[in-house]
């Protein structure tokens, strides 16, 4: 089997195998590296929120552009991603209100189905919560969740019925540069030759934009996650909800609760780290940030716990562009929250590497030259990762 493409691609989670999705159809010869298995990174842990609210128009006109190929997975990719719908709700503080009116309102504009409900409303959709600490907060019926290793499967699957090729239990060692233009990569498994080379390999791309000289700020960030088995009091589901006052997200999964915390994620670890276990004390924080919320939780049981690893960059936004030596692109760096983003991101990066320019939704504000620049992406929310 030949080892030349058109395009390498570093790393086979949810942006790499969306990108050789995207890639495939259009007259491209994809290679996939991958150094473990398909979503064996954050891929394969993340929680699998699909849900348009942020504060930032861009990230959610990708999150909306992504929604539609969730709710039309099977015509448009095949396979399955288990997207469940179970709408979601947005608690802010009472403090933070009119910046939640704001952001309802641009989500509107984009078209995306939201609306501003009050505490009396989210007690009617979600009865067990707790609802005195807030006024009001945002309501999305269309939102859900979806199996993030099933999402990145079926794209695969559909890659390679599409010419792709797929190299599993393959780490790239080296990258191959020349007269300042990439043409190909060293890996566990012999040399691959390319033009294009992108980095999508999430918590560990800031070790391979080191074998090209990039210097770019990234980081790693750890985050845990535990299942709950749900009180049957609680109903056979609720939304799924961000909680900024408790920096806190849960969703359904089953008769299971799924719960994250958004402060206490540690930065700076290595990704190869454990990952089969949460870190000491999480269980105990989720447990009481949970209960705080959903007082009935407290019935509840723990069924199990464990976190991953995702890169992370200074505005907590991914990067998506060229940089380094020619021929070197990125699309990595997605902070926690790109699961829900990398099918119009996949075809954002596309279009970006073979027409120059995304036209699907503009992803120039993500470019790595950002950081040199000083044009860090601004959400109207504080930083949610603390
Ligand atoms: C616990 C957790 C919960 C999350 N929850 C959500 C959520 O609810 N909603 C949401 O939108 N986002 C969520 N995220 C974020 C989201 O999961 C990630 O942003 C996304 O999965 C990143 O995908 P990726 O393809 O960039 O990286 P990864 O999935 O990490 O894939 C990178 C791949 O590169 C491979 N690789 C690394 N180095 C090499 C090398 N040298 N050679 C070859 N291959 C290599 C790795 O093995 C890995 O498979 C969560 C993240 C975590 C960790």
């Amino acid at each position: 089997m030949s080892n030349v493409a058109d395009v390498i691609i570093i790393g086979g989670g949810v942006h790499g195998t969306s990108l050789a999705f995207h890639l495939a159809p259009r007259k491209t010869k994809v290679i996939v590296l991958e150094k473990q298995f398909i979503a064996a990174g954050a891929t394969g842990r993340s929680s699998g929120l699909v849900r348009m609210h942020y504060g930032d128009e861009m990230d959610s006109r990708l999150a909306w552009e992504s929604w539609k190929w969730f709710v039309n997975w099977k015509d448009r990719v095949g396979g399955v991603c288990g997207f469940t719908r179970a709408g979601f709700i947005q608690i802010v503080s009472r403090e933070a209100a009119n910046v939640l009116r704001a952001n309802v309102a641009m989500h509107q504009k984009i078209g995306i189905p939201s609306l501003v409900v009050t505490a009396d409303d989210v007690k009617r959709l979600a009865p067990s919560f707790r609802t005195d600490d807030f006024d009001i907060a945002a309501y999305e019926p269309e939102s859900g969740y979806a199996m993030p290793s099933d999402t990145a499967n079926a794209l695969m699957n559909a890659a390679k019925d599409r010419g792709a090729r797929l190299v599993q239990d393959c780490a790239v060692t080296g990258i191959q540069v020349k007269n300042n233009r990439v043409v190909g990569v060293e890996t566990t498994q012999g040399t691959f030759s390319a033009p294009i080379v992108v980095n999508a390999a999430g918590a560990w791309a800031g070790q391979l934009n080191k074998m090209v000289g990039l210097d770019l700020p990234y980081n790693t960030w750890r985050h845990e996650t535990m299942f709950v088995v749900r009180p049957t009091e609680i109903g056979p589901s609720h939304p799924l909800v961000i909680d900024f006052p408790h920096d806190l997200y849960f969703r359904p999964e089953g008769g299971l609760t799924l719960v994250g915390l958004e402060d206490g994620n540690p930065l700076g670890e290595s990704p190869d780290s454990d990952t089969d276990h949460a870190q000491p004390g999480f269980v105990e924080r989720a447990i009481d940030r949970i209960c705080q919320r959903v007082p009935s939780m407290k019935d509840g049981g723990l069924h199990s716990a464990h976190s991953g690893y995702d890169g992370i960059t200074p505005d907590q936004h991914g990067i998506m562009g060229a940089a380094g030596p020619d021929g070197f692109y990125l699309d990595c760096g997605h902070s926690g929250t790109g699961f829900k983003t990398a099918p119009a991101i996949g075809l954002c990066m596309s279009e970006l590497i073979l027409d120059g320019k995304s036209k699907t939704v503009d992803i120039s504000q993500y470019a790595p030259s950002r950081f040199t620049e000083g044009k860090l992406i601004k959400s109207s929310y504080e930083n949610v990762w603390k």
